[in-house]
């Protein structure tokens, strides 16, 4: 079995669309949107949820207003701001326990918080492993671990060939979190100027986790010099590029129907995809030998 995660440097690159096709295009798979934080790919693969789970994390603290003697203590020492009139603020409350430590009279305890949600669902590709994390909620990579698991159990349950994973966008760390252990990771990116310097971020970080990079240009006509500049980054840095998609507004029609572009036209763009899928897997199939 084999985990390809699909990043990118910055948002809006298309990403999401390029793993929709992979979607359909793996014939052995399951399927994990890691953007815990902006999961959008259920848009486009319409999952049935078949499981729902609690995804507990982190602490906040809790004062027992009986108990409290309104000494002040507590507030005074918060270095979040975040008790009020002897009332903590779980949104602002980074769980240091520090108030209960320092409470004369016990009336501070601390609660574990439900942080989101994950869930195992159906979808007409195959099961889709997501996540959703609650606003203003942290830990995100930690529930990105959990995904990447369950998606792993699955895949070694069923003997299915690959792990394909919607990443999220930037370098923090649900990125990390995504990336580590993967046996690849498609960068997907535009020829922009800025769309480069993401990408050496991106690429910094596969190298630091020891995960092949593979690039893929999305809209790669829109600037030819710049796409020659990735181009040129890529042969200097031993990095294959798998891939590079033309711009066409096919791509918004699909979206917008709610499909995957490859199953909604026949054109230039879905042939780049699948020539792209095609160098993916032929890339996973050399780690074998
Ligand atoms: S746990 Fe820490 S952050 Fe939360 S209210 Fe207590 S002192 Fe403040
Ligand atoms: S330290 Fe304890 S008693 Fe004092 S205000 Fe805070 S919760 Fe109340």
């Amino acid at each position: 079995m084999k985990e390809v995660v699909v990043l990118s440097g910055k948002g809006g690159t298309g990403k999401t669309s390029i793993v929709a096709c992979f979607a359909v295009l793996a014939r052995s798979k399951v399927l994990v949107d890691s953007d815990v934080d902006a999961a959008d790919l259920y848009l486009l693969l319409q999952p049935e949820v078949k499981e729902e789970n609690e995804f507990w994390s982190g602490q906040v603290a809790f004062i027992d207003e009986e108990k409290c003697t309104e000494c002040g203590l507590c507030q005074e020492l918060c270095r979040f701001e975040a008790i009020q009139d002897y009332t903590v603020d779980p949104i602002s409350c980074e769980g240091c326990g520090f108030c209960y430590q320092v409470c004369p009279v016990n009336a501070v305890t601390m609660h574990s918080c439900m942080a989101g949600h994950w869930f195992t669902s159906d979808t007409r590709y195959g099961t889709l492993v997501h996540a959703r994390l609650g606003i203003a909620e942290e830990n995100s990579g930690k529930l990105v671990t959990l995904v990447r698991n369950k998606a792993r159990l699955i895949a070694e349950k069923g003997d299915l060939h690959h792990i394909i994973t919607d990443g999220p966008p930037g370098i923090g760390c649900p990125a990390i979190a995504s990336l580590s252990g993967a046996n690849l990771a498609l960068l997907v990116t535009e020829p922009t100027l800025s769309g480069i310097h993401d990408l050496e971020r991106v690429v910094s970080l596969c190298r630091h986790f020891g995960v092949l990079p593979m690039v893929c240009i999305n809209k790669y006509d829109i600037n030819e010099e710049n796409t020659h500049r990735i181009e040129n980054y890529c042969y200097s840095e031993g990095i294959e590029i798998g891939g590079k998609i033309l711009f066409d507004n096919i791509i918004t029609e699909a979206l917008a129907k709610g499909l995957p572009v490859v199953q909604y036209s026949n054109s230039k763009v879905t042939q780049q995809i699948e020539e792209l899928w095609q160098a993916i897997s032929t890339e996973l199939d050399k780690q074998d030998k």
